[in-house]
């Protein structure tokens, strides 16, 4: 078995998956040993942004098999994300067996069982083809590539500080909620300024009105209320995660605390008492401070995890690695 997982950083494995659309049909995909790819210097995804993309993760289980988690809602997603994008959608059966196939042929790179390391699965799609006006691509790229990988935010279980951004990641009825690139064009000058000031990352408030919470850098945000509630903002403009919705399930089912789907204003902190983001890369990082306005709020779970997120994180991975009972359908074993 190979195992480098650099932190969140590429580790190149044996084939990515390539697939192309051309003349209103999709082609058959094949795995290919080059990660690089030439595409027309007038491709719609490199002027105007015409991409999508997914993430999910593949996780080593104690008896050595590999576990992917929830794929089809990648898939079911990739397709609102595609639609939106003015793009062919693959068929969800084909996604995931393009996934599978990506996998299997990359299993030496799934990392070893323990050390919460897993192989990321970036499936994307991409208009390519010359073009010039704005208008759809004439052809597409769908490609899989994967990487092993270990925690995301330096230091996976001790809380981290983020601060607001000024800056809006997606306007209120723009493409907040669907996964492709400009939206992540767009913050990278809110997450490089967040870091160059010392934080893990930026939090990001409603584009409305500037008063609540929407997200937390490219993951969702989550805290846990005074009453002992799991809460989450609710608004078109955040990106649908799997993970959050996981958390939810997890939280109700398991935990038997409420669910609260809604506003967390950001003059209200006080009202939490453990914070976090989630999402397939930044699993679950507990947030121990957000500045505002130069203002620190600390949260009272700031040295370490919280209890809930604690017991949260516990669950998600085990059932995740394999070592918990799959409660909904979510994992499909290789
Ligand atoms: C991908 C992503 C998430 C996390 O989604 P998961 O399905 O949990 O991986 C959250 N927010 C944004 C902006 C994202 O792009």
């Amino acid at each position: 078995m190979i195992s480098k997982a650099k932190g969140f950083n590429y580790v190149k494995a044996h084939v990515i998956w390539i697939q192309r659309w051309k003349n209103g049909a999709w082609e058959e995909g094949h795995l290919d040993s080059n990660d690089q790819f030439t595409i027309s210097g007038l491709s719609t995804s490199l002027h105007y942004g015409q991409e999508a993309f997914e993430g999910l993760k593949a996780y080593r289980r104690k008896d050595g098999r590999i576990n992917l988690f929830r794929v089809q809602d990648n898939a079911r997603r990739f397709q609102t994300s595609c639609e939106y994008m003015m793009m062919p959608t693959i068929p969800v059966e084909d996604f995931i067996a393009a996934v599978k196939k990506t996998v299997i042929a990359n299993q030496d790179f799934v990392p070893p069982y323990g050390n919460k390391e897993s192989l990321y699965i970036r499936p994307f799609m991409i208009g390519v083809g010359d073009n010039l006006g704005l208008r759809p691509a004439p052809e597409f790229i769908f490609s899989i590539i994967v990487s092993s990988v270990g925690s995301y935010f330096n230091g996976d279980v001790k809380p981290v500080d983020m601060s607001v951004s000024d800056y809006d990641r997606a306007a209120p009825h723009g493409t907040g909620h669907v996964k492709v690139g400009g939206n992540y064009a767009a913050s990278l000058k809110a997450q490089v300024k967040a870091r160059r000031e010392g934080y893990a990352d930026c939090i990001f408030l409603d584009p409305t009105t500037h008063t609540k919470i929407e997200e937390a850098g490219a993951a969702n945000f989550f805290g846990i209320t005074k009453n002992h509630q799991y809460i989450t903002p609710k608004s078109p403009s955040i990106l649908n995660s799997i993970t959050n919705r996981s958390l939810k399930y997890l939280a109700k089912n398991f935990l038997n605390i409420e669910v609260i789907e809604g506003e967390i204003y950001i003059d209200k902190l006080d009202d939490l008492i453990e914070a976090g983001a989630c999402g397939t890369a930044a699993t679950i990082t507990p947030i121990g401070s957000i500045t505002y306005q130069n203002k620190k709020h600390i949260f009272p779970a700031s040295e370490e995890m919280g209890h809930y997120t604690k017991k949260l994180n516990e669950l998600l991975t085990g059932i995740q690695y394999g070592d918990l009972k799959d409660p909904d359908g979510w994992i499909t074993t290789l």
